[in-house]
């Protein structure tokens, strides 16, 4: 878990590595699902084709179904789910009925001064549409990097709406995160610093590494 911003695809990137486990993430279920046109896939689609949210039974449908395909021998790795309580009861109540339970819930936390400067600071080439951000903006002319064309600021990257996303994440996720922290398996561990700096916090958070001698 933790803030748009803050890195979680990345970190499980690494961790479905190193910790050789399938990495589920919801996004890309998501994605899957329309893809594909499966029955969940084409309920889900009929709510976004009217502009609506796409209703918790659904959702939870989809990253359940996935969670029952992985053997009981193996662990899985979640990305992007839970989002509310109840998405987390549902999760628990059906890995209990597998008697099976989550080991752990890692927060990657970043504060709100980080996430407006990180998030706010994204720049989008008019040209190739790279990502460029403010540093890579403000160190060289103005232009993209790959093709020299002329870098803007779209709507979801301006202050404003960064500023909204970031409010609607913490309504949501802070029951979330007590949930979890009642039943002791939240982990947190600050998101600042370099990839590799994030991933050795969680790896040893996570006992996966040698405590540090000093
Ligand atoms: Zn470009």
């Amino acid at each position: 878990m933790g803030p748009p911003g803050a890195g979680k695809g990345t970190q499980a990137q690494l961790l479905k590595e190193q910790l050789k486990v399938p990495h589920i993430s919801s996004g890309d279920l998501f994605r899957y699902h329309l893809r594909e046109r499966t029955g969940l896939g084409q309920q889900a689609a009929s709510y976004i084709h009217q502009g609506l949210l796409v209703p918790d039974e659904i959702t939870i449908g989809i990253i359940l179904d996935k969670v029952l395909g992985v053997s009981t021998q193996e662990g899985f790795l979640l990305d992007g789910f839970p989002r509310t309580v109840d998405q987390a009861v549902a999760l628990d109540n059906t890995l209990a009925e597998r008697s099976r339970r989550l080991d752990w819930v890692v927060f990657i936390n970043v504060d709100e001064a980080e996430l407006l400067h990180r998030l706010g600071g994204r720049y989008t080439c008019r040209e190739c549409q790279a990502p460029h951000t403010l540093s890579e903006t403000q160190g060289g002319d103005g232009k993209c990097s790959n093709c020299g064309g002329e870098l803007y600021q779209r709507d979801d990257d301006r202050p404003e709406a960064v500023e909204q996303r970031l409010q609607v994440y913490q309504t949501e996720t802070f029951p979330l995160l007590d949930y979890y922290r009642q039943r002791g398996l939240l982990i947190e561990v600050p998101g600042i610093g370099s990839v590799e700096d994030v991933n050795h916090r969680v790896l040893s958070a996570l006992g996966q590494l040698p405590v540090d001698v000093n």
